[in-house]
């Protein structure tokens, strides 16, 4: 399978509840687990700034470019470097990429973008570019698809995706988030707004309801699906309860309901502010199982493999299949 990712993702943003070193973790974790070899992380190109136009303004693009505060950049609670905004016009190449990639071989992760608080003419919630909606729009440009998904399951609505798309019916968006919390809501084509403290159960069975009717009902050439890490229940902002076993269950949900209909999927990681990044980390490296599951390339866990002649004593159980919190 490939994954695409950048070194240059580990943007330095000062001092932030934000965790840039995160992709990195999710490389070395699956590399570590023998899941994935270093030839499959498909580095994205060098980003073509008509490509941020085709979803964001003019003169937003150019107070990027110019590294200029104003109205259109102030809100994204983010420094404003060259550093930065190179670094989000690359997460809009590599989710380009990523979608390419998912056409051709039915599933892809991008290890970074998935930044939905980006609006066409402004950025906030640490978001300056909407890499979401730069790749659909790119693929319809290609006219590689007509009509494109987008679900999202980050703790956050995804406010910046729903207003770009609000009157364009060939992409379907979804967000399914914590309802009191940030951002101001903008309307989705079909929102799940959870009430705080919504754990495993509750939360998989609002998805179930929702997902294989959009899937059936929209008929997506692509689905980009926004697997934030961000409704765990030690993340920092906010209170979703979510275990990693409920949120890889998420994940299979979603990646398994394209796959069977055999659309094309692109996972996003979006957010994550657990307490412990490592969790993060683990999370996203987690939804990445899930992709190489439904490819028919998990390779399984050595502690779960068979051992020659055991002992008596020898009596523990297998491993879980994913990390229990
Ligand atoms: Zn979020």
């Amino acid at each position: 399978m490939r994954f695409v990712y950048s070194d240059r993702y580990r943007i330095n943003i000062g001092a932030h509840v934000f965790p840039t070193e995160k992709y990195a973790m999710v490389r070395e974790h699956l590399l570590a687990d023998a899941q994935a070899v270093p030839e499959d992380f498909v580095a994205p190109p060098e980003p073509n700034v008509e490509d941020i136009r085709l979803v964001h303004t003019r003169e937003y693009v150019d107070d990027m470019l110019n590294l200029r505060w104003s109205q259109r950049t102030v809100r994204s609670e983010l420094p404003l470097t060259w550093e930065i905004v190179q670094g989000f016009f690359l997460f809009g190449a590599g989710t380009i990429a990523a979608c390419r990639i998912a056409l051709e071989d039915r599933v892809c992760m991008h290890v970074g973008g998935g930044f939905h608080h980006a609006f066409a003419d402004h950025g906030e919630g640490f978001c300056y570019v909407n890499d979401i909606a730069v790749g659909i729009r790119k693929m319809q440009q290609e006219k590689r698809i007509e009509r494109a998904a987008v679900i999202d399951c980050d703790l956050h609505q995804g406010n910046g995706t729903a207003r770009i798309f609000q009157d364009d019916t060939s992409v379907f968006t979804f967000s399914i988030h914590q309802e009191h919390l940030y951002p101001i809501k903008e309307q989705s084509n079909l929102d799940i707004g959870l009430d705080d403290e919504t754990g495993d159960d509750e939360y998989l069975r609002r998805l179930e309801e929702a997902v294989p009717g959009i899937l059936d009902g929209h008929k997506p050439n692509l689905v980009v699906y926004v697997a934030g890490a961000d409704p765990y229940r030690y993340d920092q902002l906010g209170t979703l309860r979510l275990t990693k076993r409920g949120l890889a269950m998420r994940d299979r949900q979603v990646i398994e309901g394209c796959f069977r209909r055999e659309i094309p999927v692109v996972v996003v990681t979006a957010g994550g502010y657990a307490l412990d990044t490592k969790d993060t980390g683990e999370i996203h490296y987690n939804t990445a199982r899930e992709c190489l599951r439904v490819l028919g390339q998990l390779k399984p866990r050595p502690s779960a493999e068979p051992q020659p002649s055991p002992s008596p004593n020898q009596t523990e159980p297998p491993a879980p299949e994913t990390g229990q919190s």
